[in-house]
């Protein structure tokens, strides 16, 4: 943009916003730029939940006339390669976000690509056989990343009123001093120069466009890695099962992609997690069916619990889950982490996603809450067809919205990390006591249910 701005003769009126301008203090030296190409929403970010960005705003009926730019700094399109076997990254997809991929076209692209329905889901633990099952048809859908990613790409093609361009970093913004008159400015890595009403920053976990927000993250690290891999397994009649088992080092998960095949999210200590990437294949899976399958050590005072709840025909018991033979591909681990904005927006500028919010995958809610993001977005736009885009009151209805929605999940979600990491009696007891009663009470328990699956 420097570039850009010295060739206009204007290099000294533009400060470099890599060093992020404050919401509540904006730059109030910069002038206007007037960049080469207008557009009315710039979506920062392709992975998921920008790409979800650019086709439900281009679809929605208001924004038919707009210019939308999908922008991601990798030059590599996301594709689906069968013939590569399983991508190591999936997600839970959520029944509610299903129907949202279907409404905006895509569900029918994933169909003919790859995803795996599930009807049934344990939890339990390694200090107690207390266990809770829920069950639904269908409980969820796993879908390859990639696999949603290309159906949202293919869309987003097709439609008239976005722009896509890859391999184009966004590296400087500059935030409208005065809303009703002025545009975002925003500097590509390639030094062109793009103005939009509206600034979407779905750029993930490290979100540039947060930092330029200067919004406070909450935010930490689990001192977790997850690794994920995909593994076999003989038995074919459990595929329609996912399973997580909660051990103090962390949780470890198998989600069904159908045909014998699970996809493992193990989320454990970091040292734990250097140790198990560099295993042989074959002490890999011992590990895993061990993790999985090796009986509960339960405290003394559990274990009298337990008496009482079998007794009383409380309990449920921990579910036998499919013997892994072998693993299909390569492993690869990701650091886990929590961070919460405490803004979601900014002058004419929305935060999504990653970007946003950031949660532990024990839940499998991250993407799932992205595109509920997105549907909100769209939602609150669509009801405000007479404001502008990028209009203060709308988007602050909208964050509002969204963070009453996401604030609790992202404090559950947390607190079931913190309370399954810990050994400690009282807490193994009172989890899985309170475990055993949710388990019988039918009320409580859909509700939770409609939560997972909405
Ligand atoms: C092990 C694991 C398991 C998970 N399981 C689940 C699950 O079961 N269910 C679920 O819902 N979620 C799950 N998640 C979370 C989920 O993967 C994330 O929430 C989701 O991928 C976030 O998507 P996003 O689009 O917000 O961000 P990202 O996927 O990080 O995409 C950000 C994009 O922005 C681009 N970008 C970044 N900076 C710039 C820039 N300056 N200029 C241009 N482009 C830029 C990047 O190239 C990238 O493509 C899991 C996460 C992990 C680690």
């Amino acid at each position: 943009m420097m570039r850009l701005l010295r060739r206009l003769g204007r290099a000294d009126t533009f400060r470099n916003i890599s060093q992020p301008c404050s919401l509540r203090q904006p730059c109030a030296s910069l002038s206007v730029v007037h960049p080469a190409v207008p557009y009315d929403v710039v979506i920062v970010g392709g992975g998921l939940v920008g790409n979800a960005a650019a086709v439900a705003l281009a679809l929605e009926e208001s924004l038919e006339n707009k210019r939308i730019l999908l922008l991601d700094q990798s030059e590599k399109e996301p594709s689906f390669e069968p013939e590569k076997g399983f991508n190591l990254r999936v997600i839970n997809l959520t029944v509610g976000n299903q129907e949202f991929l279907d409404r905006i076209g895509v569900w029918d692209r994933i169909k003919t690509m790859r995803h795996h329905s599930y009807n049934k889901i344990y939890n339990w633990e390694s200090s107690s056989n207390h266990t809770i099952s829920f069950t639904a048809e269908p409980m969820g859908y796993i879908v390859e990343n990639n696999v949603i990613e290309t159906g949202l790409l293919e869309i987003a093609k097709n439609l008239h009123n976005v722009d896509i361009r890859r391999g184009e970093a966004v590296n400087e913004i500059k935030l409208p001093l005065d809303q009703s008159k002025e545009q975002v400015v925003v500097g590509l890595e390639s030094g062109d120069v793009v103005e939009t009403s509206l600034l979407i920053g779905a750029d993930g976990a490290n979100s540039y466009v947060r930092k330029v927000l200067d919004s406070p993250v909450l935010s930490w690290m689990y001192d977790q890695q997850g690794i994920v891999c995909t593994l076999r397994s003989p038995c074919l009649d459990k595929d329609d099962v996912a399973y997580q088992r909660f051990l103090s080092s962390g949780p470890i998960a198998l989600l069904p992609l159908g045909g014998g095949l699970f996809s493992l999210v193990w989320s454990c200590r970091s040292n734990i997690a250097t140790e198990l990437m560099n295993l042989s294949e074959e002490e890999f899976v011992a590990r895993a069916n061990n993790a999985l399958q090796k009986p509960a050590v339960v405290p003394a005072p559990v274990a009298a619990m337990e008496t009482v709840s079998d007794y009383l025909g409380f309990s449920e018991h921990p579910p036998q889950t499919p013997l892994i033979t072998a693993i299909e591909g390569a492993r690869a681990k990701f650091p886990l982490g929590f961070s919460n904005s405490a803004r979601y927006i900014g002058p004419r500028t929305v935060l999504l996603g990653d970007a946003a919010h950031r949660v532990h995958p024990l839940a499998g809610q991250g993407a799932n809450i992205g595109f509920r993001g997105v549907q909100q977005l769209v939602k609150y736009i669509s009801e405000n067809p007479h404001r502008q885009l990028g209009d203060f009151r709308v988007l602050n209805s909208f964050e509002s919205s969204l963070q009453r929605q996401v604030t609790p999940m992202l404090c559950f979600i947390d607190g079931m990390q913190k309370l399954y990491s810990t050994t400690l009696d009282p807490f193994v007891a009172a989890r899985s006591y309170g475990l055993g009663v949710i388990n019988q009470l039918p009320f409580l328990k859909n509700s939770i249910l409609d939560r997972a699956r909405s």
